[in-house]
């Protein structure tokens, strides 16, 4: 996007509010998907096959996870439940299991504010507040936030995502934000869950704690107790497998819409989002992720993931059974199959995908020359 067009996106937005009518009809540009040509998946029924058989998989790793109940109103979901949508960018969309079935979009949210922020306010005005870096720590941390004048390690946990909503506060609207979603999802079916966003408000301590501090750093300028309320809305909005695998073709296509032509953000913003994904976006377990899966993605406790596989296909994943880390448990391991048998791992590449090691390297590490 160029710079007047973004400064015409801030005008709209102060003008009329209408965030989505800025960022959808203004910026329509009518492009052809930015096809990988390597890893297209041509056979759709072979596909489907595989996937079908990560399912099968996957679902043997649900009894080894948890629903979450710190927000009570989660701790009612079935655990047993699993789905996934496929969509490529050229090609048919591919569905399976519980794919339609809505849940709250928890901490995949935090993407969304994201690409709000970055176009609204700019990569510098954001990182001012928020740094790009993984934390190592739980999503819900706050011990490194009271070192010294310390800000929020990345946009995807927490703190950072407070912080971001700080900024967003005086710019939108949640009603702004529920229409961006729903059309960057599209679907129109997006809604905010009254009472995940209840539940949340009256167990939501540590957040409000985080809160207050990034007040005290001077980070949150705005009334935290709105921020909080604004942020917690994001958390609540109900999506399900489709509308997150619609949101990652456009990630996957470079920010644009594959099936119209229309852009939802800049190119620029859609970089920062799926590097952050990619080092960031499964909390405490975003290095093991990348290193097994290698597909940027984004995790909620709701049991969501969003996963982008760039210039090949968005990918929408609901399993509420969650691991340690409050990822997916079900979810990483069908990810972590399909990205195997699709070849989907960021760094794969088949002129390299040598099965046997290269007897030259072996005899190099024999012989100390090599590490
Ligand atoms: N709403 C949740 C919270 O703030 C989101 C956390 C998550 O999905 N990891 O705790």
């Amino acid at each position: 996007m160029t710079d007047a067009g973004s400064r015409e996106i801030r005008q709209g937005l102060s003008e009329d509010r209408e965030l989505h009518e800025k960022l959808v009809e203004r910026n329509t540009i009518h492009m052809e998907p930015v096809i990988d040509k390597r890893y297209q998946l041509r056979e759709t029924s072979k596909a489907t096959e595989i996937i079908q058989k990560a399912m099968d998989l996957a679902r043997e790793e649900i009894p080894r996870g948890r629903v979450a109940t710190y927000i009570p109103e989660l701790g009612k979901v079935d655990p047993h439940q699993l789905g996934i949508c496929f969509y490529p960018l050229k090609g048919d969309k591919i569905t399976l299991g519980d794919y339609d079935v809505r849940f709250t979009m928890q901490s995949v949210s935090k993407v969304i504010m994201l690409i709000v922020a970055l176009e609204i306010c700019g990569s510098k005005k954001v990182f001012k507040k928020v740094g790009m870096e993984p934390s190592g720590e739980a999503f819900d941390s706050l011990v490194e936030l009271d070192v010294n004048d310390s800000k929020p390690y990345n946009p995807l946990i927490n703190s950072g995502a407070l912080a971001v909503c700080g900024l967003l506060l005086p710019e939108v609207s949640f009603q702004d934000m529920l229409r961006y979603t729903r059309n960057v999802c599209s679907d129109m079916g997006v809604e905010l869950n009254e009472d995940v966003f209840d539940s949340e408000m009256k167990s939501c301590s540590r957040n409000r704690s985080i809160a207050y501090l990034l007040q005290s750093k001077g980070i949150i300028q705005t009334d935290v107790e709105d921020t909080l309320r604004f942020y917690t809305k994001m958390c609540s909005m109900s999506v399900n497998a489709e509308s997150l695998a619609n949101l990652g073709r456009k990630l996957a296509n470079d920010g644009v819409s594959a099936s119209d032509g229309k852009r939802y953000m800049s190119s620029g913003t859609a970089r920062i989002v799926k590097t952050l994904m990619l080092t960031c976006g499964m909390y405490d377990g975003s290095g093991t992720f990348a290193i097994k899966v290698g597909i940027p993605s984004k995790s909620g406790v709701g049991g969501g993931l969003l996963s982008v596989s760039d210039k090949r296909a968005g990918i929408g994943v609901f399993g509420p059974a969650l691991d340690a880390q409050g990822n997916s448990i079900a979810g990483c391991k069908l990810l972590r199959e399909i990205s195997n048998e699709l070849r989907l791992n960021l760094f794969f590449d088949p002129e390299w995908d040598k099965e046997e090691l290269n007897e030259d390297v072996i005899n190099d590490i024999r012989n100390g020359s090599v590490i």
